[in-house]
């Protein structure tokens, strides 16, 4: 069974068709890009997938169970989870209780949250901010932190609930190439050791084609293109979409060279 399966996905805002009859799958453990130019459905889709919005028609199935039209909390409880949204953090709190936080919530000890976070879960907080690369940041108070550091912690954060399936509407968006990169990097290489399925969108095709393990596109509410990065990269209707945006496909594979 897919680990995430969309049917005849439909949103209009007025009379834009942001989503319009989407369909498509990812499998456990998949690292799935979905692309397409601004205003392409991609953050509609999203939202709906997370519960923020609920779609005027179709089917969201997470392992096998209708989640369309549920609400957020519900939709994280059963074990998608999300990153980097806006002020994600506490900056109030140290980096380590941001964490403990999120540890105590998907233990549901909500009412432990009158309470200061204290030692509760501290271990298990310091060893996933060992494995984002920011454990000497534990005990500093999360508005000092630089904003690819918050990432980090909010990834700390998404991986505390171990969701079996994670969104990442661009998670890189306001960073260099490198940086970008680099948490992508990270990113994949934690999801691949407790094979957790993702679906990201992200404006760097380099970045898209080096770890994407199958790229689905987006263009005017509609899905165009469904496959790997070679494919993609050949498609003319994606180039088409593209065409004048200022994003290069540049390596084709149609010369034989291997992706
Ligand atoms: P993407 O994330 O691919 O850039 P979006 O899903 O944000 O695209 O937007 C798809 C279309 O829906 C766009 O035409 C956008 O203007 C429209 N749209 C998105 N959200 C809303 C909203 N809350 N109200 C009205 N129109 C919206
Ligand atoms: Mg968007």
């Amino acid at each position: 069974m897919s680990v995430l399966a969309v049917h005849s996905l439909s949103k209009a805002f007025g009379g834009v068709r942001a989503v319009n009859e989407v369909g498509f799958a990812v499998e456990r453990g998949e690292f799935l890009a979905m692309i397409g130019p601004n205003g392409a459905g991609k953050s509609t889709c999203f939202n709906m997938i997370n519960g923020q919005l609920a779609p005027d028609s179709g089917e969201i199935l997470f392992e096998g169970k209708n989640i369309a039209g549920l609400v957020p909390r519900t939709i994280w409880q059963l074990g998608v989870g999300r990153t980097f949204q806006v002020a994600a953090t506490f900056g109030s709190m140290t980096v380590a209780e941001n964490v403990q936080m999120a540890l105590l919530s998907h233990a549901r000890e909500i009412y432990s949250l009158w309470r200061p976070a204290g030692e509760m879960h501290r271990e298990r907080a310091l060893d996933l901010l060992e494995q984002v690369g920011m454990r000497e940041a534990a005990d500093r108070p999360s508005r000092e932190l630089a904003y690819g550091d918050v990432k980090r912690i909010e990834l700390a954060i998404a991986l505390a609930n171990e969701p079996r399936l994670l969104l990442m509407d661009e998670p890189t968006a306001g960073m260099g190439a490198r940086e970008r990169h680099e948490l992508i990097e990270l990113v994949k290489r934690l999801v691949v050791e407790r094979n957790i399925s993702v679906l990201f969108t992200e404006h760097s095709m380099d970045v898209v084609f080096a770890f994407a393990d199958r790229i689905i596109v987006l263009a005017r509410g509609r899905v165009i293109a469904d496959g790997d990065a070679a494919a993609i990269r050949d498609n003319a209707q994606v180039r088409e979409v593209y065409f004048g945006t200022g994003k290069t496909f540049a390596q084709s594979t149609s010369q034989g060279a291997a992706s």
